[in-house]
């Protein structure tokens, strides 16, 4: 490990050739950091695929010190704890910040990097050029040499600085509020760093460091034009028809199918009709034909939902880029527990229609399906797929479980339906409150005015509350349309016990996967519960939690 020389007295000579000395010294250190990193990096790879290993080894006996050993890790990693995703990512961003604030200290003036360092922490590149600013500039205005900071060299530097830290403030202010404004901001600072980065230190290491921003420069214009042209050939021939559904959804039916899609996945959409300049991330509903369902915010699904009000069954010019995001694949599964809150159906309904597609009507696999919503309105958004997994020939493999949890359901379905629930936990049909969609019949949705669409939107803000906690009591009142019925229980759904049902009902030498996506506190508890569920003499359990952000 490089030591750090003692600082010398500024101006003259010695200066210069301590200045020669710190700039080995950093350049060390950026490689020992390097290192490091590399090793984190090797570190994570190692344990996946070593898990991987351990996956497919979960019913041979040869590897099962392997299995038990993964399965005791995953345990622990896998749980919730506060401010991080899970444990597991704890450990990864403490290791990482350690090693940040170990090579920091290894800087010239150590009390200012150990400040830095601590408020910093987690995000190494930044931290590590504010010390390096910051002491230097020190350094060189205690020596009256303020000249050298206004060398094309240090000038570039100055403007990196900033450039990292306005990349830090947007990120931590602006993403939330105006995301276009934030990703923009982005954009450009990032390219302003990667030219002030090269242009600051054009001859450290044989110009090794220009060629190094020359590559980073490289690759991500290479990303950049491999996106766009992937957005330019999906945008040929193709056309979305947008549909509004109710309680502020829109569906969007593309014309065109889009290559490696799969349902659970993610693509960017770009309607430049609605958004010329933006693209938004949604998970792919359907592939055949490719479909999403949105919910709407206030920018871009916003405007999306207010075009589909005004104008049901329009067709817009389209085009997406992806697909992205890895998932496992659900038919290596002998059991699937798919849990949602919300517009979290999106991710689990594709993911549920796409494996009883692929069922054989002799196959032993198991399907769970909880969805916990608290507007009737919203089962309407997948009722074509919630009837095709209910009527599909291998039905009796899914347990479809529809909870409502809102107070207005109550009441639209007190009067929609006889006898009128006493209870606030009964099971009933929905249907009849349930508008069919346009692409189920045809037949237009009822256009909301842009006031109502607001006031609907007002309403969902109030309806954030579940009224109906667990469910006590549950009672059966079928109703027949079309000769199918929907079961939907009222109260919220005991996922804890759901999923603890589920993997205790699994043999040992079988595979369950839970796969998740909806509010916070939702993810949590399926996130703790299947970590406890992990037992080493117990069936092999996997977990996938989906985020709709970033
Ligand atoms: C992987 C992924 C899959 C998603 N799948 C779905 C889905 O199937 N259905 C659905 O309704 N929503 C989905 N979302 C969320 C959806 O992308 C955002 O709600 C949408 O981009 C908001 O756009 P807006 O202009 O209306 O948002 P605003 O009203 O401007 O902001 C609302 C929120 O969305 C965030 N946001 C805005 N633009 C983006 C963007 N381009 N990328 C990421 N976040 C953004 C903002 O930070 C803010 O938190 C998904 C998000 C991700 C990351």
């Amino acid at each position: 490990m490089a030591s750090t020389p003692s600082p010398t007295p500024a101006g003259g000579a010695s200066s210069n050739a301590w200045m020669v000395v710190r700039l080995k010294v950093n350049s060390d250190i950026l490689s020992y950091y390097a290192i490091s990193l590399t090793g984190l990096i090797a570190i994570f790879i190692l344990g996946h695929w070593t898990r991987r290993l351990a996956w497919s080894a979960s019913r041979s006996t040869g590897l099962y010190p392997i299995t038990a050993l993964t399965r005791i890790i995953r345990k622990g990693f896998l749980r919730k704890l506060s401010g991080f995703t899970s444990i597991g990512h704890a450990v990864l961003v403490a290791a990482y910040v350690g090693l940040n604030a170990l090579f920091s200290f290894y800087r010239v003036d150590s009390s200012k990097a150990g400040n830095y360092a601590s408020r910093f922490g987690w995000m190494a590149t930044a931290n590590l050029a504010f010390v390096d600013a910051g002491t230097y500039t020190g350094y060189f205005i205690k020596g009256g040499r303020i000249y050298i900071l206004q060398q094309e060299d240090v000038t570039a530097g100055i403007v990196l600085g900033f450039a990292m830290l306005f990349t830090v403030l947007a990120g931590v202010t602006l993403r939330r509020m105006k995301y276009e404004l934030f990703y923009i901001i982005h954009l450009v600072l990032f390219v302003v760093i990667v030219v002030t980065l090269g242009l600051h230190r054009p001859h450290l290491e044989e110009e090794r460091a220009l060629i190094v921003t020359i590559i980073i420069a490289g690759l991500w214009l290479f990303d950049r034009l491999l996106r766009f042209t992937r957005l330019a050939y999906n945008s040929i021939n193709n056309e979305a028809t947008i549909y509004p559904l109710p309680n502020g959804g829109t569906r969007i039916v593309l014309k065109k199918p889009m290559a490696r899609a799969r349902p659970g996945k993610h693509c960017y959409v770009w309607l430049p009709h609605i958004r010329a300049f933006e693209t938004h991330p949604f998970t792919i509903v359907a592939t055949e034909p490719m479909e999403l369902i949105i919910n709407t915010y206030s920018g871009f699904t916003g405007d999306l939902h207010k075009y589909a009000n005004e104008n049901p069954g329009a067709t817009l010019k389209v085009s997406v880029e992806g697909p992205y995001g890895t998932l496992p694949d659900p038919m290596d599964y002998d059991k699937v527990v798919l849990v949602a809150g919300g517009s979290g159906a999106t991710f689990t309904t594709g993911l549920a229609v796409d494996m009883i597609q692929r069922l054989s009507p002799d196959s032993r696999k198991q399907i769970e399906f909880i969805w916990a919503t608290r507007n009737s309105d919203n089962i309407a958004w997948f009722t074509q797929h919630l009837s095709h997994l209910a009527t599909h020939e291998c039905a009796p493999k899914i347990a479809l479980k529809l909870h409502l949890t809102g107070a207005k359901t109550i009441e639209k379905t007190e009067m929609a339906s006889a006898p009128i629930p006493r209870s606030p936990s009964q099971i009933s049909t929905i249907m009849e409150s349930i508008p069919p969609s346009i692409l189920e019949n045809g037949i237009e949705t009822p256009r909301l005015s842009t006031q109502a669409s607001s006031i609907a939107l007002r309403e969902r803000e109030l309806e954030k509350i579940d009224t109906i906690d667990r469910v006590e009591r549950i009672e059966e009142v079928p109703t027949r349309i079309k000769g199918l019925s929907l079961p939907v229980i009222y109260g919220r759904p005991d996922v804890e016990a759901l999923i603890r049902e589920a993997v205790a009902s699994t043999s040992t030498d079988q595979r369950v996967l839970i796969a998740a996506c909806g509010p916070n506190n939702l993810v949590d508890t399926v996130r703790n519960t299947t970590a406890s569920c992990i037992r080493v003499d117990g069936p092999s359990v996997e977990l996938h939690i989906e985020q709709f952000g970033w």
